[in-house]
Parts: structure tokens; sequence; C-alpha cells
């Protein structure tokens, strides 16, 4: 009786669990201007284009070029070839959240923090330092 009881609470839980997924899925698939995107910015001079990626995208792209080689060079942010102008020189930007330009976060190797500080209006401040593992 009471095992009966434990199983039905279960298969509600996996179901709810099962049901949440499928929103989450739902959610992301369908509100594609949200932070469902990540942008990558080209740090080319003569480029300096955006390139928007959906997770599910970049998460394959991340796979594609991982098989193919390694995608930092040495320490320091991810470096992703630019879909524009072809060079390695692209890396994930942020968006500015007072004047809403992208700009890539300066990553400093001693203290191994990223500044976020946006590089057109100044705004912003410095990220706490990575975790590691
Ligand atoms: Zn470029
Ligand atoms: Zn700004």
């Amino acid at each position: 009786m009471n095992d009966d009881k434990k199983q039905v609470v279960m298969i509600i839980i996996c179901v709810v669990c099962l049901g949440l997924a499928a929103g989450i899925t739902y959610w992301t698939n369908r509100d594609k201007s949200s932070s469902a995107t990540i942008t990558l910015l080209c740090a080319n001079p003569q480029c300096e284009k955006t390139t928007e990626y959906s997770t599910e995208k970049f998460q394959n792209l991340i796979i594609r070029l991982s098989s193919q080689e390694s995608l930092t060079s040495g320490q320091g942010p991810t470096v992703f070839p630019c879909s524009h102008c072809g060079k390695k020189s692209c890396y994930i930007a942020k968006k500015c959240d007072k004047c809403g330009a992208y700009f890539i976060p300066k990553y400093d190797a001693n203290s191994q923090t990223y500044i976020d500080i946006c590089t057109k209006c100044g705004y912003g401040r410095a990220m706490p330092p990575v975790n590691q593992p």
C-alpha cells in the first residue's frame, strides 16, 4: 500500500519533469530574440561584425570546432572563426545594458577574471573570479 503510493508519486514526478522539459524546449524554440541566443563579435578592425547563434546551433559549432582543433589560444577566452571575414577572431560578446552595443569582455590573465565593461560607453563592472572546478 505504502509502496504503491510511492510509485504513484514517482510517476507524477516523472510526468511533471517531462512536461517541464517539453515546456522549456517549446519556450526556447519560440523565443528566438531572448537570452537563448549567443552573440559572437569579430575583433578584426576591418570587420567588427556580430554573428548570432541559437544555443543549439552554438553547441553544434563547438562540437564541430572541438573535433577539428583546439578552440583556445593558450589561456583565456575561446576564439571562433568569423563567418563574415573568415578570420579566427570572434569572441563571445556581451550586450551593454545601458547603450545596447556589443563588446568583448576583456580577459585578465593575472586575476583570471573577465572585465565586463562596455567599450562604447564605459558602463559595466568587473566579473567575479572564475571558479575553478
Ligand atoms: Zn570578421
Ligand atoms: Zn554601453
